[in-house]
């Protein structure tokens, strides 16, 4: 046989996943302290829920979905992002008149078909927040706190918000005609992503990679300068907001983000890390998604974070994750005590202690050796002798210091120590 791993997709082994567990109870501790609540949407939805929620004009939707016709002949697409799924469970089952906000966070697997590189995967993982029915400035400042907190307790250092607003249906419409125009003479210059995005997207054309030198680009009217008295009020206040909770921040009209929904704010957390520099958390306001999607006009603000692209991170900067764990305690045993091992390491276990014991009918030196590659703790010999005397000699692996317990007390003491 030899079948592997789709491209795109890999196995995240044991060695990796006390990381993984790590950061993702790190980010549901800090949601849970800021009242979002977890929610969990199906890994694929109606075709038509990504045209309409992630917008027809994205690269997501134009590039990079995986759609496939299923078995009763309807269109279906494995998720490309978290946000539309939560939006359509938000409409379909009512929490819409729930108290207002709705604070929900989730974390999950998405697909998209990218081009691979590093650290970029077809199958991937994201976290992220979405707060449902406020306006106020004070619900991005709150979003935006959130994810302070959360890089400050994982450790990671070398990290700036960028924040911008991207302005609303009133004052976007003249602004992206203006943009047009600016850019009509010259678009040739710029490289065929932007040249594609020109009619369809141009304000993506701001945040090109390729093209980000270019005087062009650099020149460019932004929405920042042609805001409507709203919109230039609303990010003056999250602007004030963000002093009054004493975060550093960048405001840079540059920074736009890729879907179609976003309005007003938008912000991103970059790392200045050597290495592995750019945007690590993305998200703003999408006053108009919801609606879009059929439910009452309700403001929004979110973000998405990929996990991946965290980890890569914290590795780089050298924070010290948890790792593979051996256990508590190994039981070695002799075929004539195997029985009472197994059930004094299942009573260890209903204790909370991690313990281990002989399951391949291994010889003494065998199981020795065993416990040492699993790195166990402690190790205790169970013979015909400790069984009768219930007394056992308990040796600490890390040093080999050996201490006399009674059985009844081994479970206590391995607690303690
Ligand atoms: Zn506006
Ligand atoms: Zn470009």
């Amino acid at each position: 046989m030899d079948l592997k791993a789709p491209r795109g997709t890999r196995d995240i082994l044991p060695v990796e996943t006390p990381a993984w567990q790590y950061v993702e109870q790190s980010f549901s501790s800090v949601c849970d302290r800021f009242s979002f609540q977890e929610i969990r949407v199906p890994t694929f939805e109606q075709t038509e829920l990504f045209q309409r929620g992630v917008g027809d004009t994205t690269d997501i939707v134009q590039k990079e979905m995986y759609t496939f016709e299923d078995k009763g002949g309807r269109s279906m697409t494995l998720r490309p992002e978290g946000t539309a799924g939560v939006v359509r469970a938000y409409l379909e089952n009512g929490l819409s008149s729930e108290p207002s906000p709705q604070k929900l966070y989730y974390i999950l697997n998405s697909f998209r078909y990218e081009k691979m590189g590093k650290g970029r995967y077809r199958e991937f993982n994201q976290m992220g927040c979405e707060l449902f029915g406020s306006e106020e400035p004070t619900a991005d400042a709150e979003i935006i706190s959130l994810l302070f907190l959360f890089f400050r307790e994982l450790g990671l250092k070398e990290i700036n918000l960028k924040i911008n607003s991207i302005g609303c249906p009133k004052c976007k419409p003249a602004y992206l005609d203006q943009l047009r125009e600016y850019l009509r003479p010259q678009i040739h210059e710029l490289c065929e992503n932007c040249q594609d995005r020109f009619e369809r997207n141009p304000m993506r054309i701001l945040d090109c990679k390729e093209d980000a030198e270019n005087e062009i680009v650099k020149n460019a009217p932004l929405q920042l300068e042609h805001l409507c008295s709203e919109c230039e009020e609303h990010f003056a206040s999250l602007c004030a907001e963000l002093d009054n909770l004493g975060f550093q921040y960048e405001i840079d009209g540059h920074i736009v983000r890729g879907l179609d929904y976003y309005s007003r704010t938008v912000f991103e957390f970059i790392s200045n890390n050597v290495g592995t520099q750019g945007t690590i958390c993305g998200g703003g306001r999408y006053d108009g998604l919801i609606e879009e999607l059929g439910g009452l006009p309700t403001p929004a603000v979110g973000f998405a974070l990929g996990v991946e692209r965290l980890l890569m991170e914290l590795n780089s900067q050298n924070i010290v994750l948890p790792s593979v764990k051996g256990p508590d305690i190994y039981i070695v045993s002799f075929p004539d005590t195997i029985n009472q091992a197994a059930k004094i390491c299942f009573e260890l276990r209903n204790n909370k202690i991690k313990a281990e014991n002989n399951l391949n009918a291994r010889s003494f030196r065998a199981q020795m050796k065993y416990a040492d590659r699993i790195q166990a703790k402690y190790l205790v010999v169970l013979g015909e002798d400790e069984l009768k005397t219930e007394k056992v000699s308990l040796k600490r692996m890390s040093d080999g210091e050996e201490i006399e317990l009674d059985l009844a007390d081994l479970a206590e003491y391995i607690k303690n120590n």
